[in-house]
């Protein structure tokens, strides 16, 4: 894969593509174009997503309208309630959200909402953006069903800037009406097979679908550039393994798309010994990280390849969230490979993740690193990771995927 090659399909991408959009779709198709270009045949596998279409979603905060996003899936509210900041999460701060509207200081992870469901909250609101930026932007954000389970909310999402001035003009009571029809959609994978010498299989991910503010650039094109390039070396180069590579939808949604896929295809698990997971590389600042979900030995392995190769890289073992967790959680060892930039030099999930953050060299290079990697691991006599997931792999796992807290 060529810088040239490369700047081309991030120019050809530059749009919002969230799961299960019209524009995902569009993406998708892209990227079988991609695979026929080198005379491959890439398959478009779609799987059903919650969605939801908002009609009316009015925040005011006493009296005093402010621009808001509606939670997606939180079904239809109007609810008014004094306004509670929830700056800790200690039993006595939590005790207090009974029959109030929440500000969330954490984002609505499962927990939180649990929380709030458990201690009687009347609705909650949640921020992002940032205080210095000049824009006011504001994510469109959802009530995910995975951490929902079937309760509902009113919840909105507001700037940075409001939030801190609902806590500045010590606002009392705020009001959120929201009305929407949800419905089930369509997101997808594109998944390409390229069968090997033996039945076993390593398998590729990287998501292309990008939240609702971003063109996901780096977060995460860069990730299906990485895969392109992986299959352009092995359409001509041996590999004993099979190859079978997902682009995988909705992964910013809570991973639906690698979920989705490893759901449905319980049985062909089996055969797959480990998965290569490509998310966020070739920025322009940031160090190469290799994390592995598996055992301890593989991230020597990585490191060692490291300074043979002559190419820094920093291994470990952890829990990635990303498209690599959910075959983790089949016990299918993973590693995930990305360039971690710090996030004063390349931020995600916003309007500022564009090619503005990405050097073509540095894609080169991370790729030529991944393939390099992955030309041993797919010829090797017996794939060397052991096919088992460690005791504190499976601990990190149960937590990550909300069965523990
Ligand atoms: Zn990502």
């Amino acid at each position: 894969m060529n810088a040239e090659k490369i700047m081309q399909i991030f120019a050809d991408t530059a749009y919002v593509r969230t799961g299960g959009s019209d524009a995902e779709l569009k993406a998708a198709e892209y990227l079988k174009q991609c695979c026929a270009d080198m005379g491959l045949n890439a398959e478009i596998v779609p799987f059903e997503v919650p969605m939801a279409k908002i009609s009316k979603a009015v925040f005011e905060a006493d009296g005093v309208e402010i621009p808001c996003k509606g939670y997606l899936c939180a079904g239809s509210h109007e609810v008014e309630a004094p306004l509670y900041y929830l700056t800790n999460t200690d039993s006595y701060s939590k005790s207090l959200v009974k029959g109030k509207i929440v500000l969330l200081e954490t984002g609505l992870g499962y927990w939180t909402f649990r929380d709030l469901i458990e201690n009687g909250a009347a609705g909650f609101i949640t921020f992002d953006g940032n205080a210095n930026y000049a824009d006011r932007d504001i994510d469109q954000k959802e009530l995910r069903s995975f951490v929902s389970k079937g309760d509902k909310l009113p919840g909105v999402n507001i700037n940075a800037k409001d939030a801190i001035q609902l806590i500045n003009k010590d606002v009392k009571t705020v009001k959120i009406t929201l009305e929407q029809e949800e419905y089930t959609g369509e997101s997808r994978n594109v998944i390409l097979d390229m069968p090997g010498e033996i039945p076993e299989t390593v398998v590729f991910t990287a998501h292309y679908d990008s939240t609702s503010l971003s063109q996901g650039a780096y977060d995460n094109m860069s990730g299906a550039i990485g895969l392109l390039g992986l299959i352009e070396y092995f359409k001509d180069h041996p590999h004993r393994y099979g190859l079978r590579f997902i682009f995988t939808g909705s992964e910013e949604r809570g991973l639906l798309g690698s979920k989705a896929y490893c759901a449905a295809n319980e049985e062909a698990l089996k055969d797959i010994m480990f998965c290569i997971n490509i998310d966020m590389i070739g920025s322009i600042m940031g160090k190469f990280i290799a994390c592995c979900t598996s055992e301890i030995d593989l991230v020597h392995y990585v490191a060692y390849m490291g300074l043979e190769k002559g190419f820094g890289v920093h291994a470990y073992q952890d829990v990635y969230s990303s498209d690599s967790t959910p075959f983790a959680d089949k016990g299918i060892p993973a590693i995930s490979f990305a360039r971690s930039a710090p996030g004063n030099t390349a931020t995600i999930h916003n309007s500022y993740d564009t090619v503005a953050v990405m050097k073509a060299e540095h894609m080169v290079k991370d790729i030529d690193f991944i393939t390099a990697f992955t030309d041993r691991m797919v010829n090797a006599v017996r794939c060397p990771v052991k096919r088992e997931m460690p005791d504190n792999m499976k601990d990190k796992l149960d937590k990550y995927l909300l069965r523990k807290r």
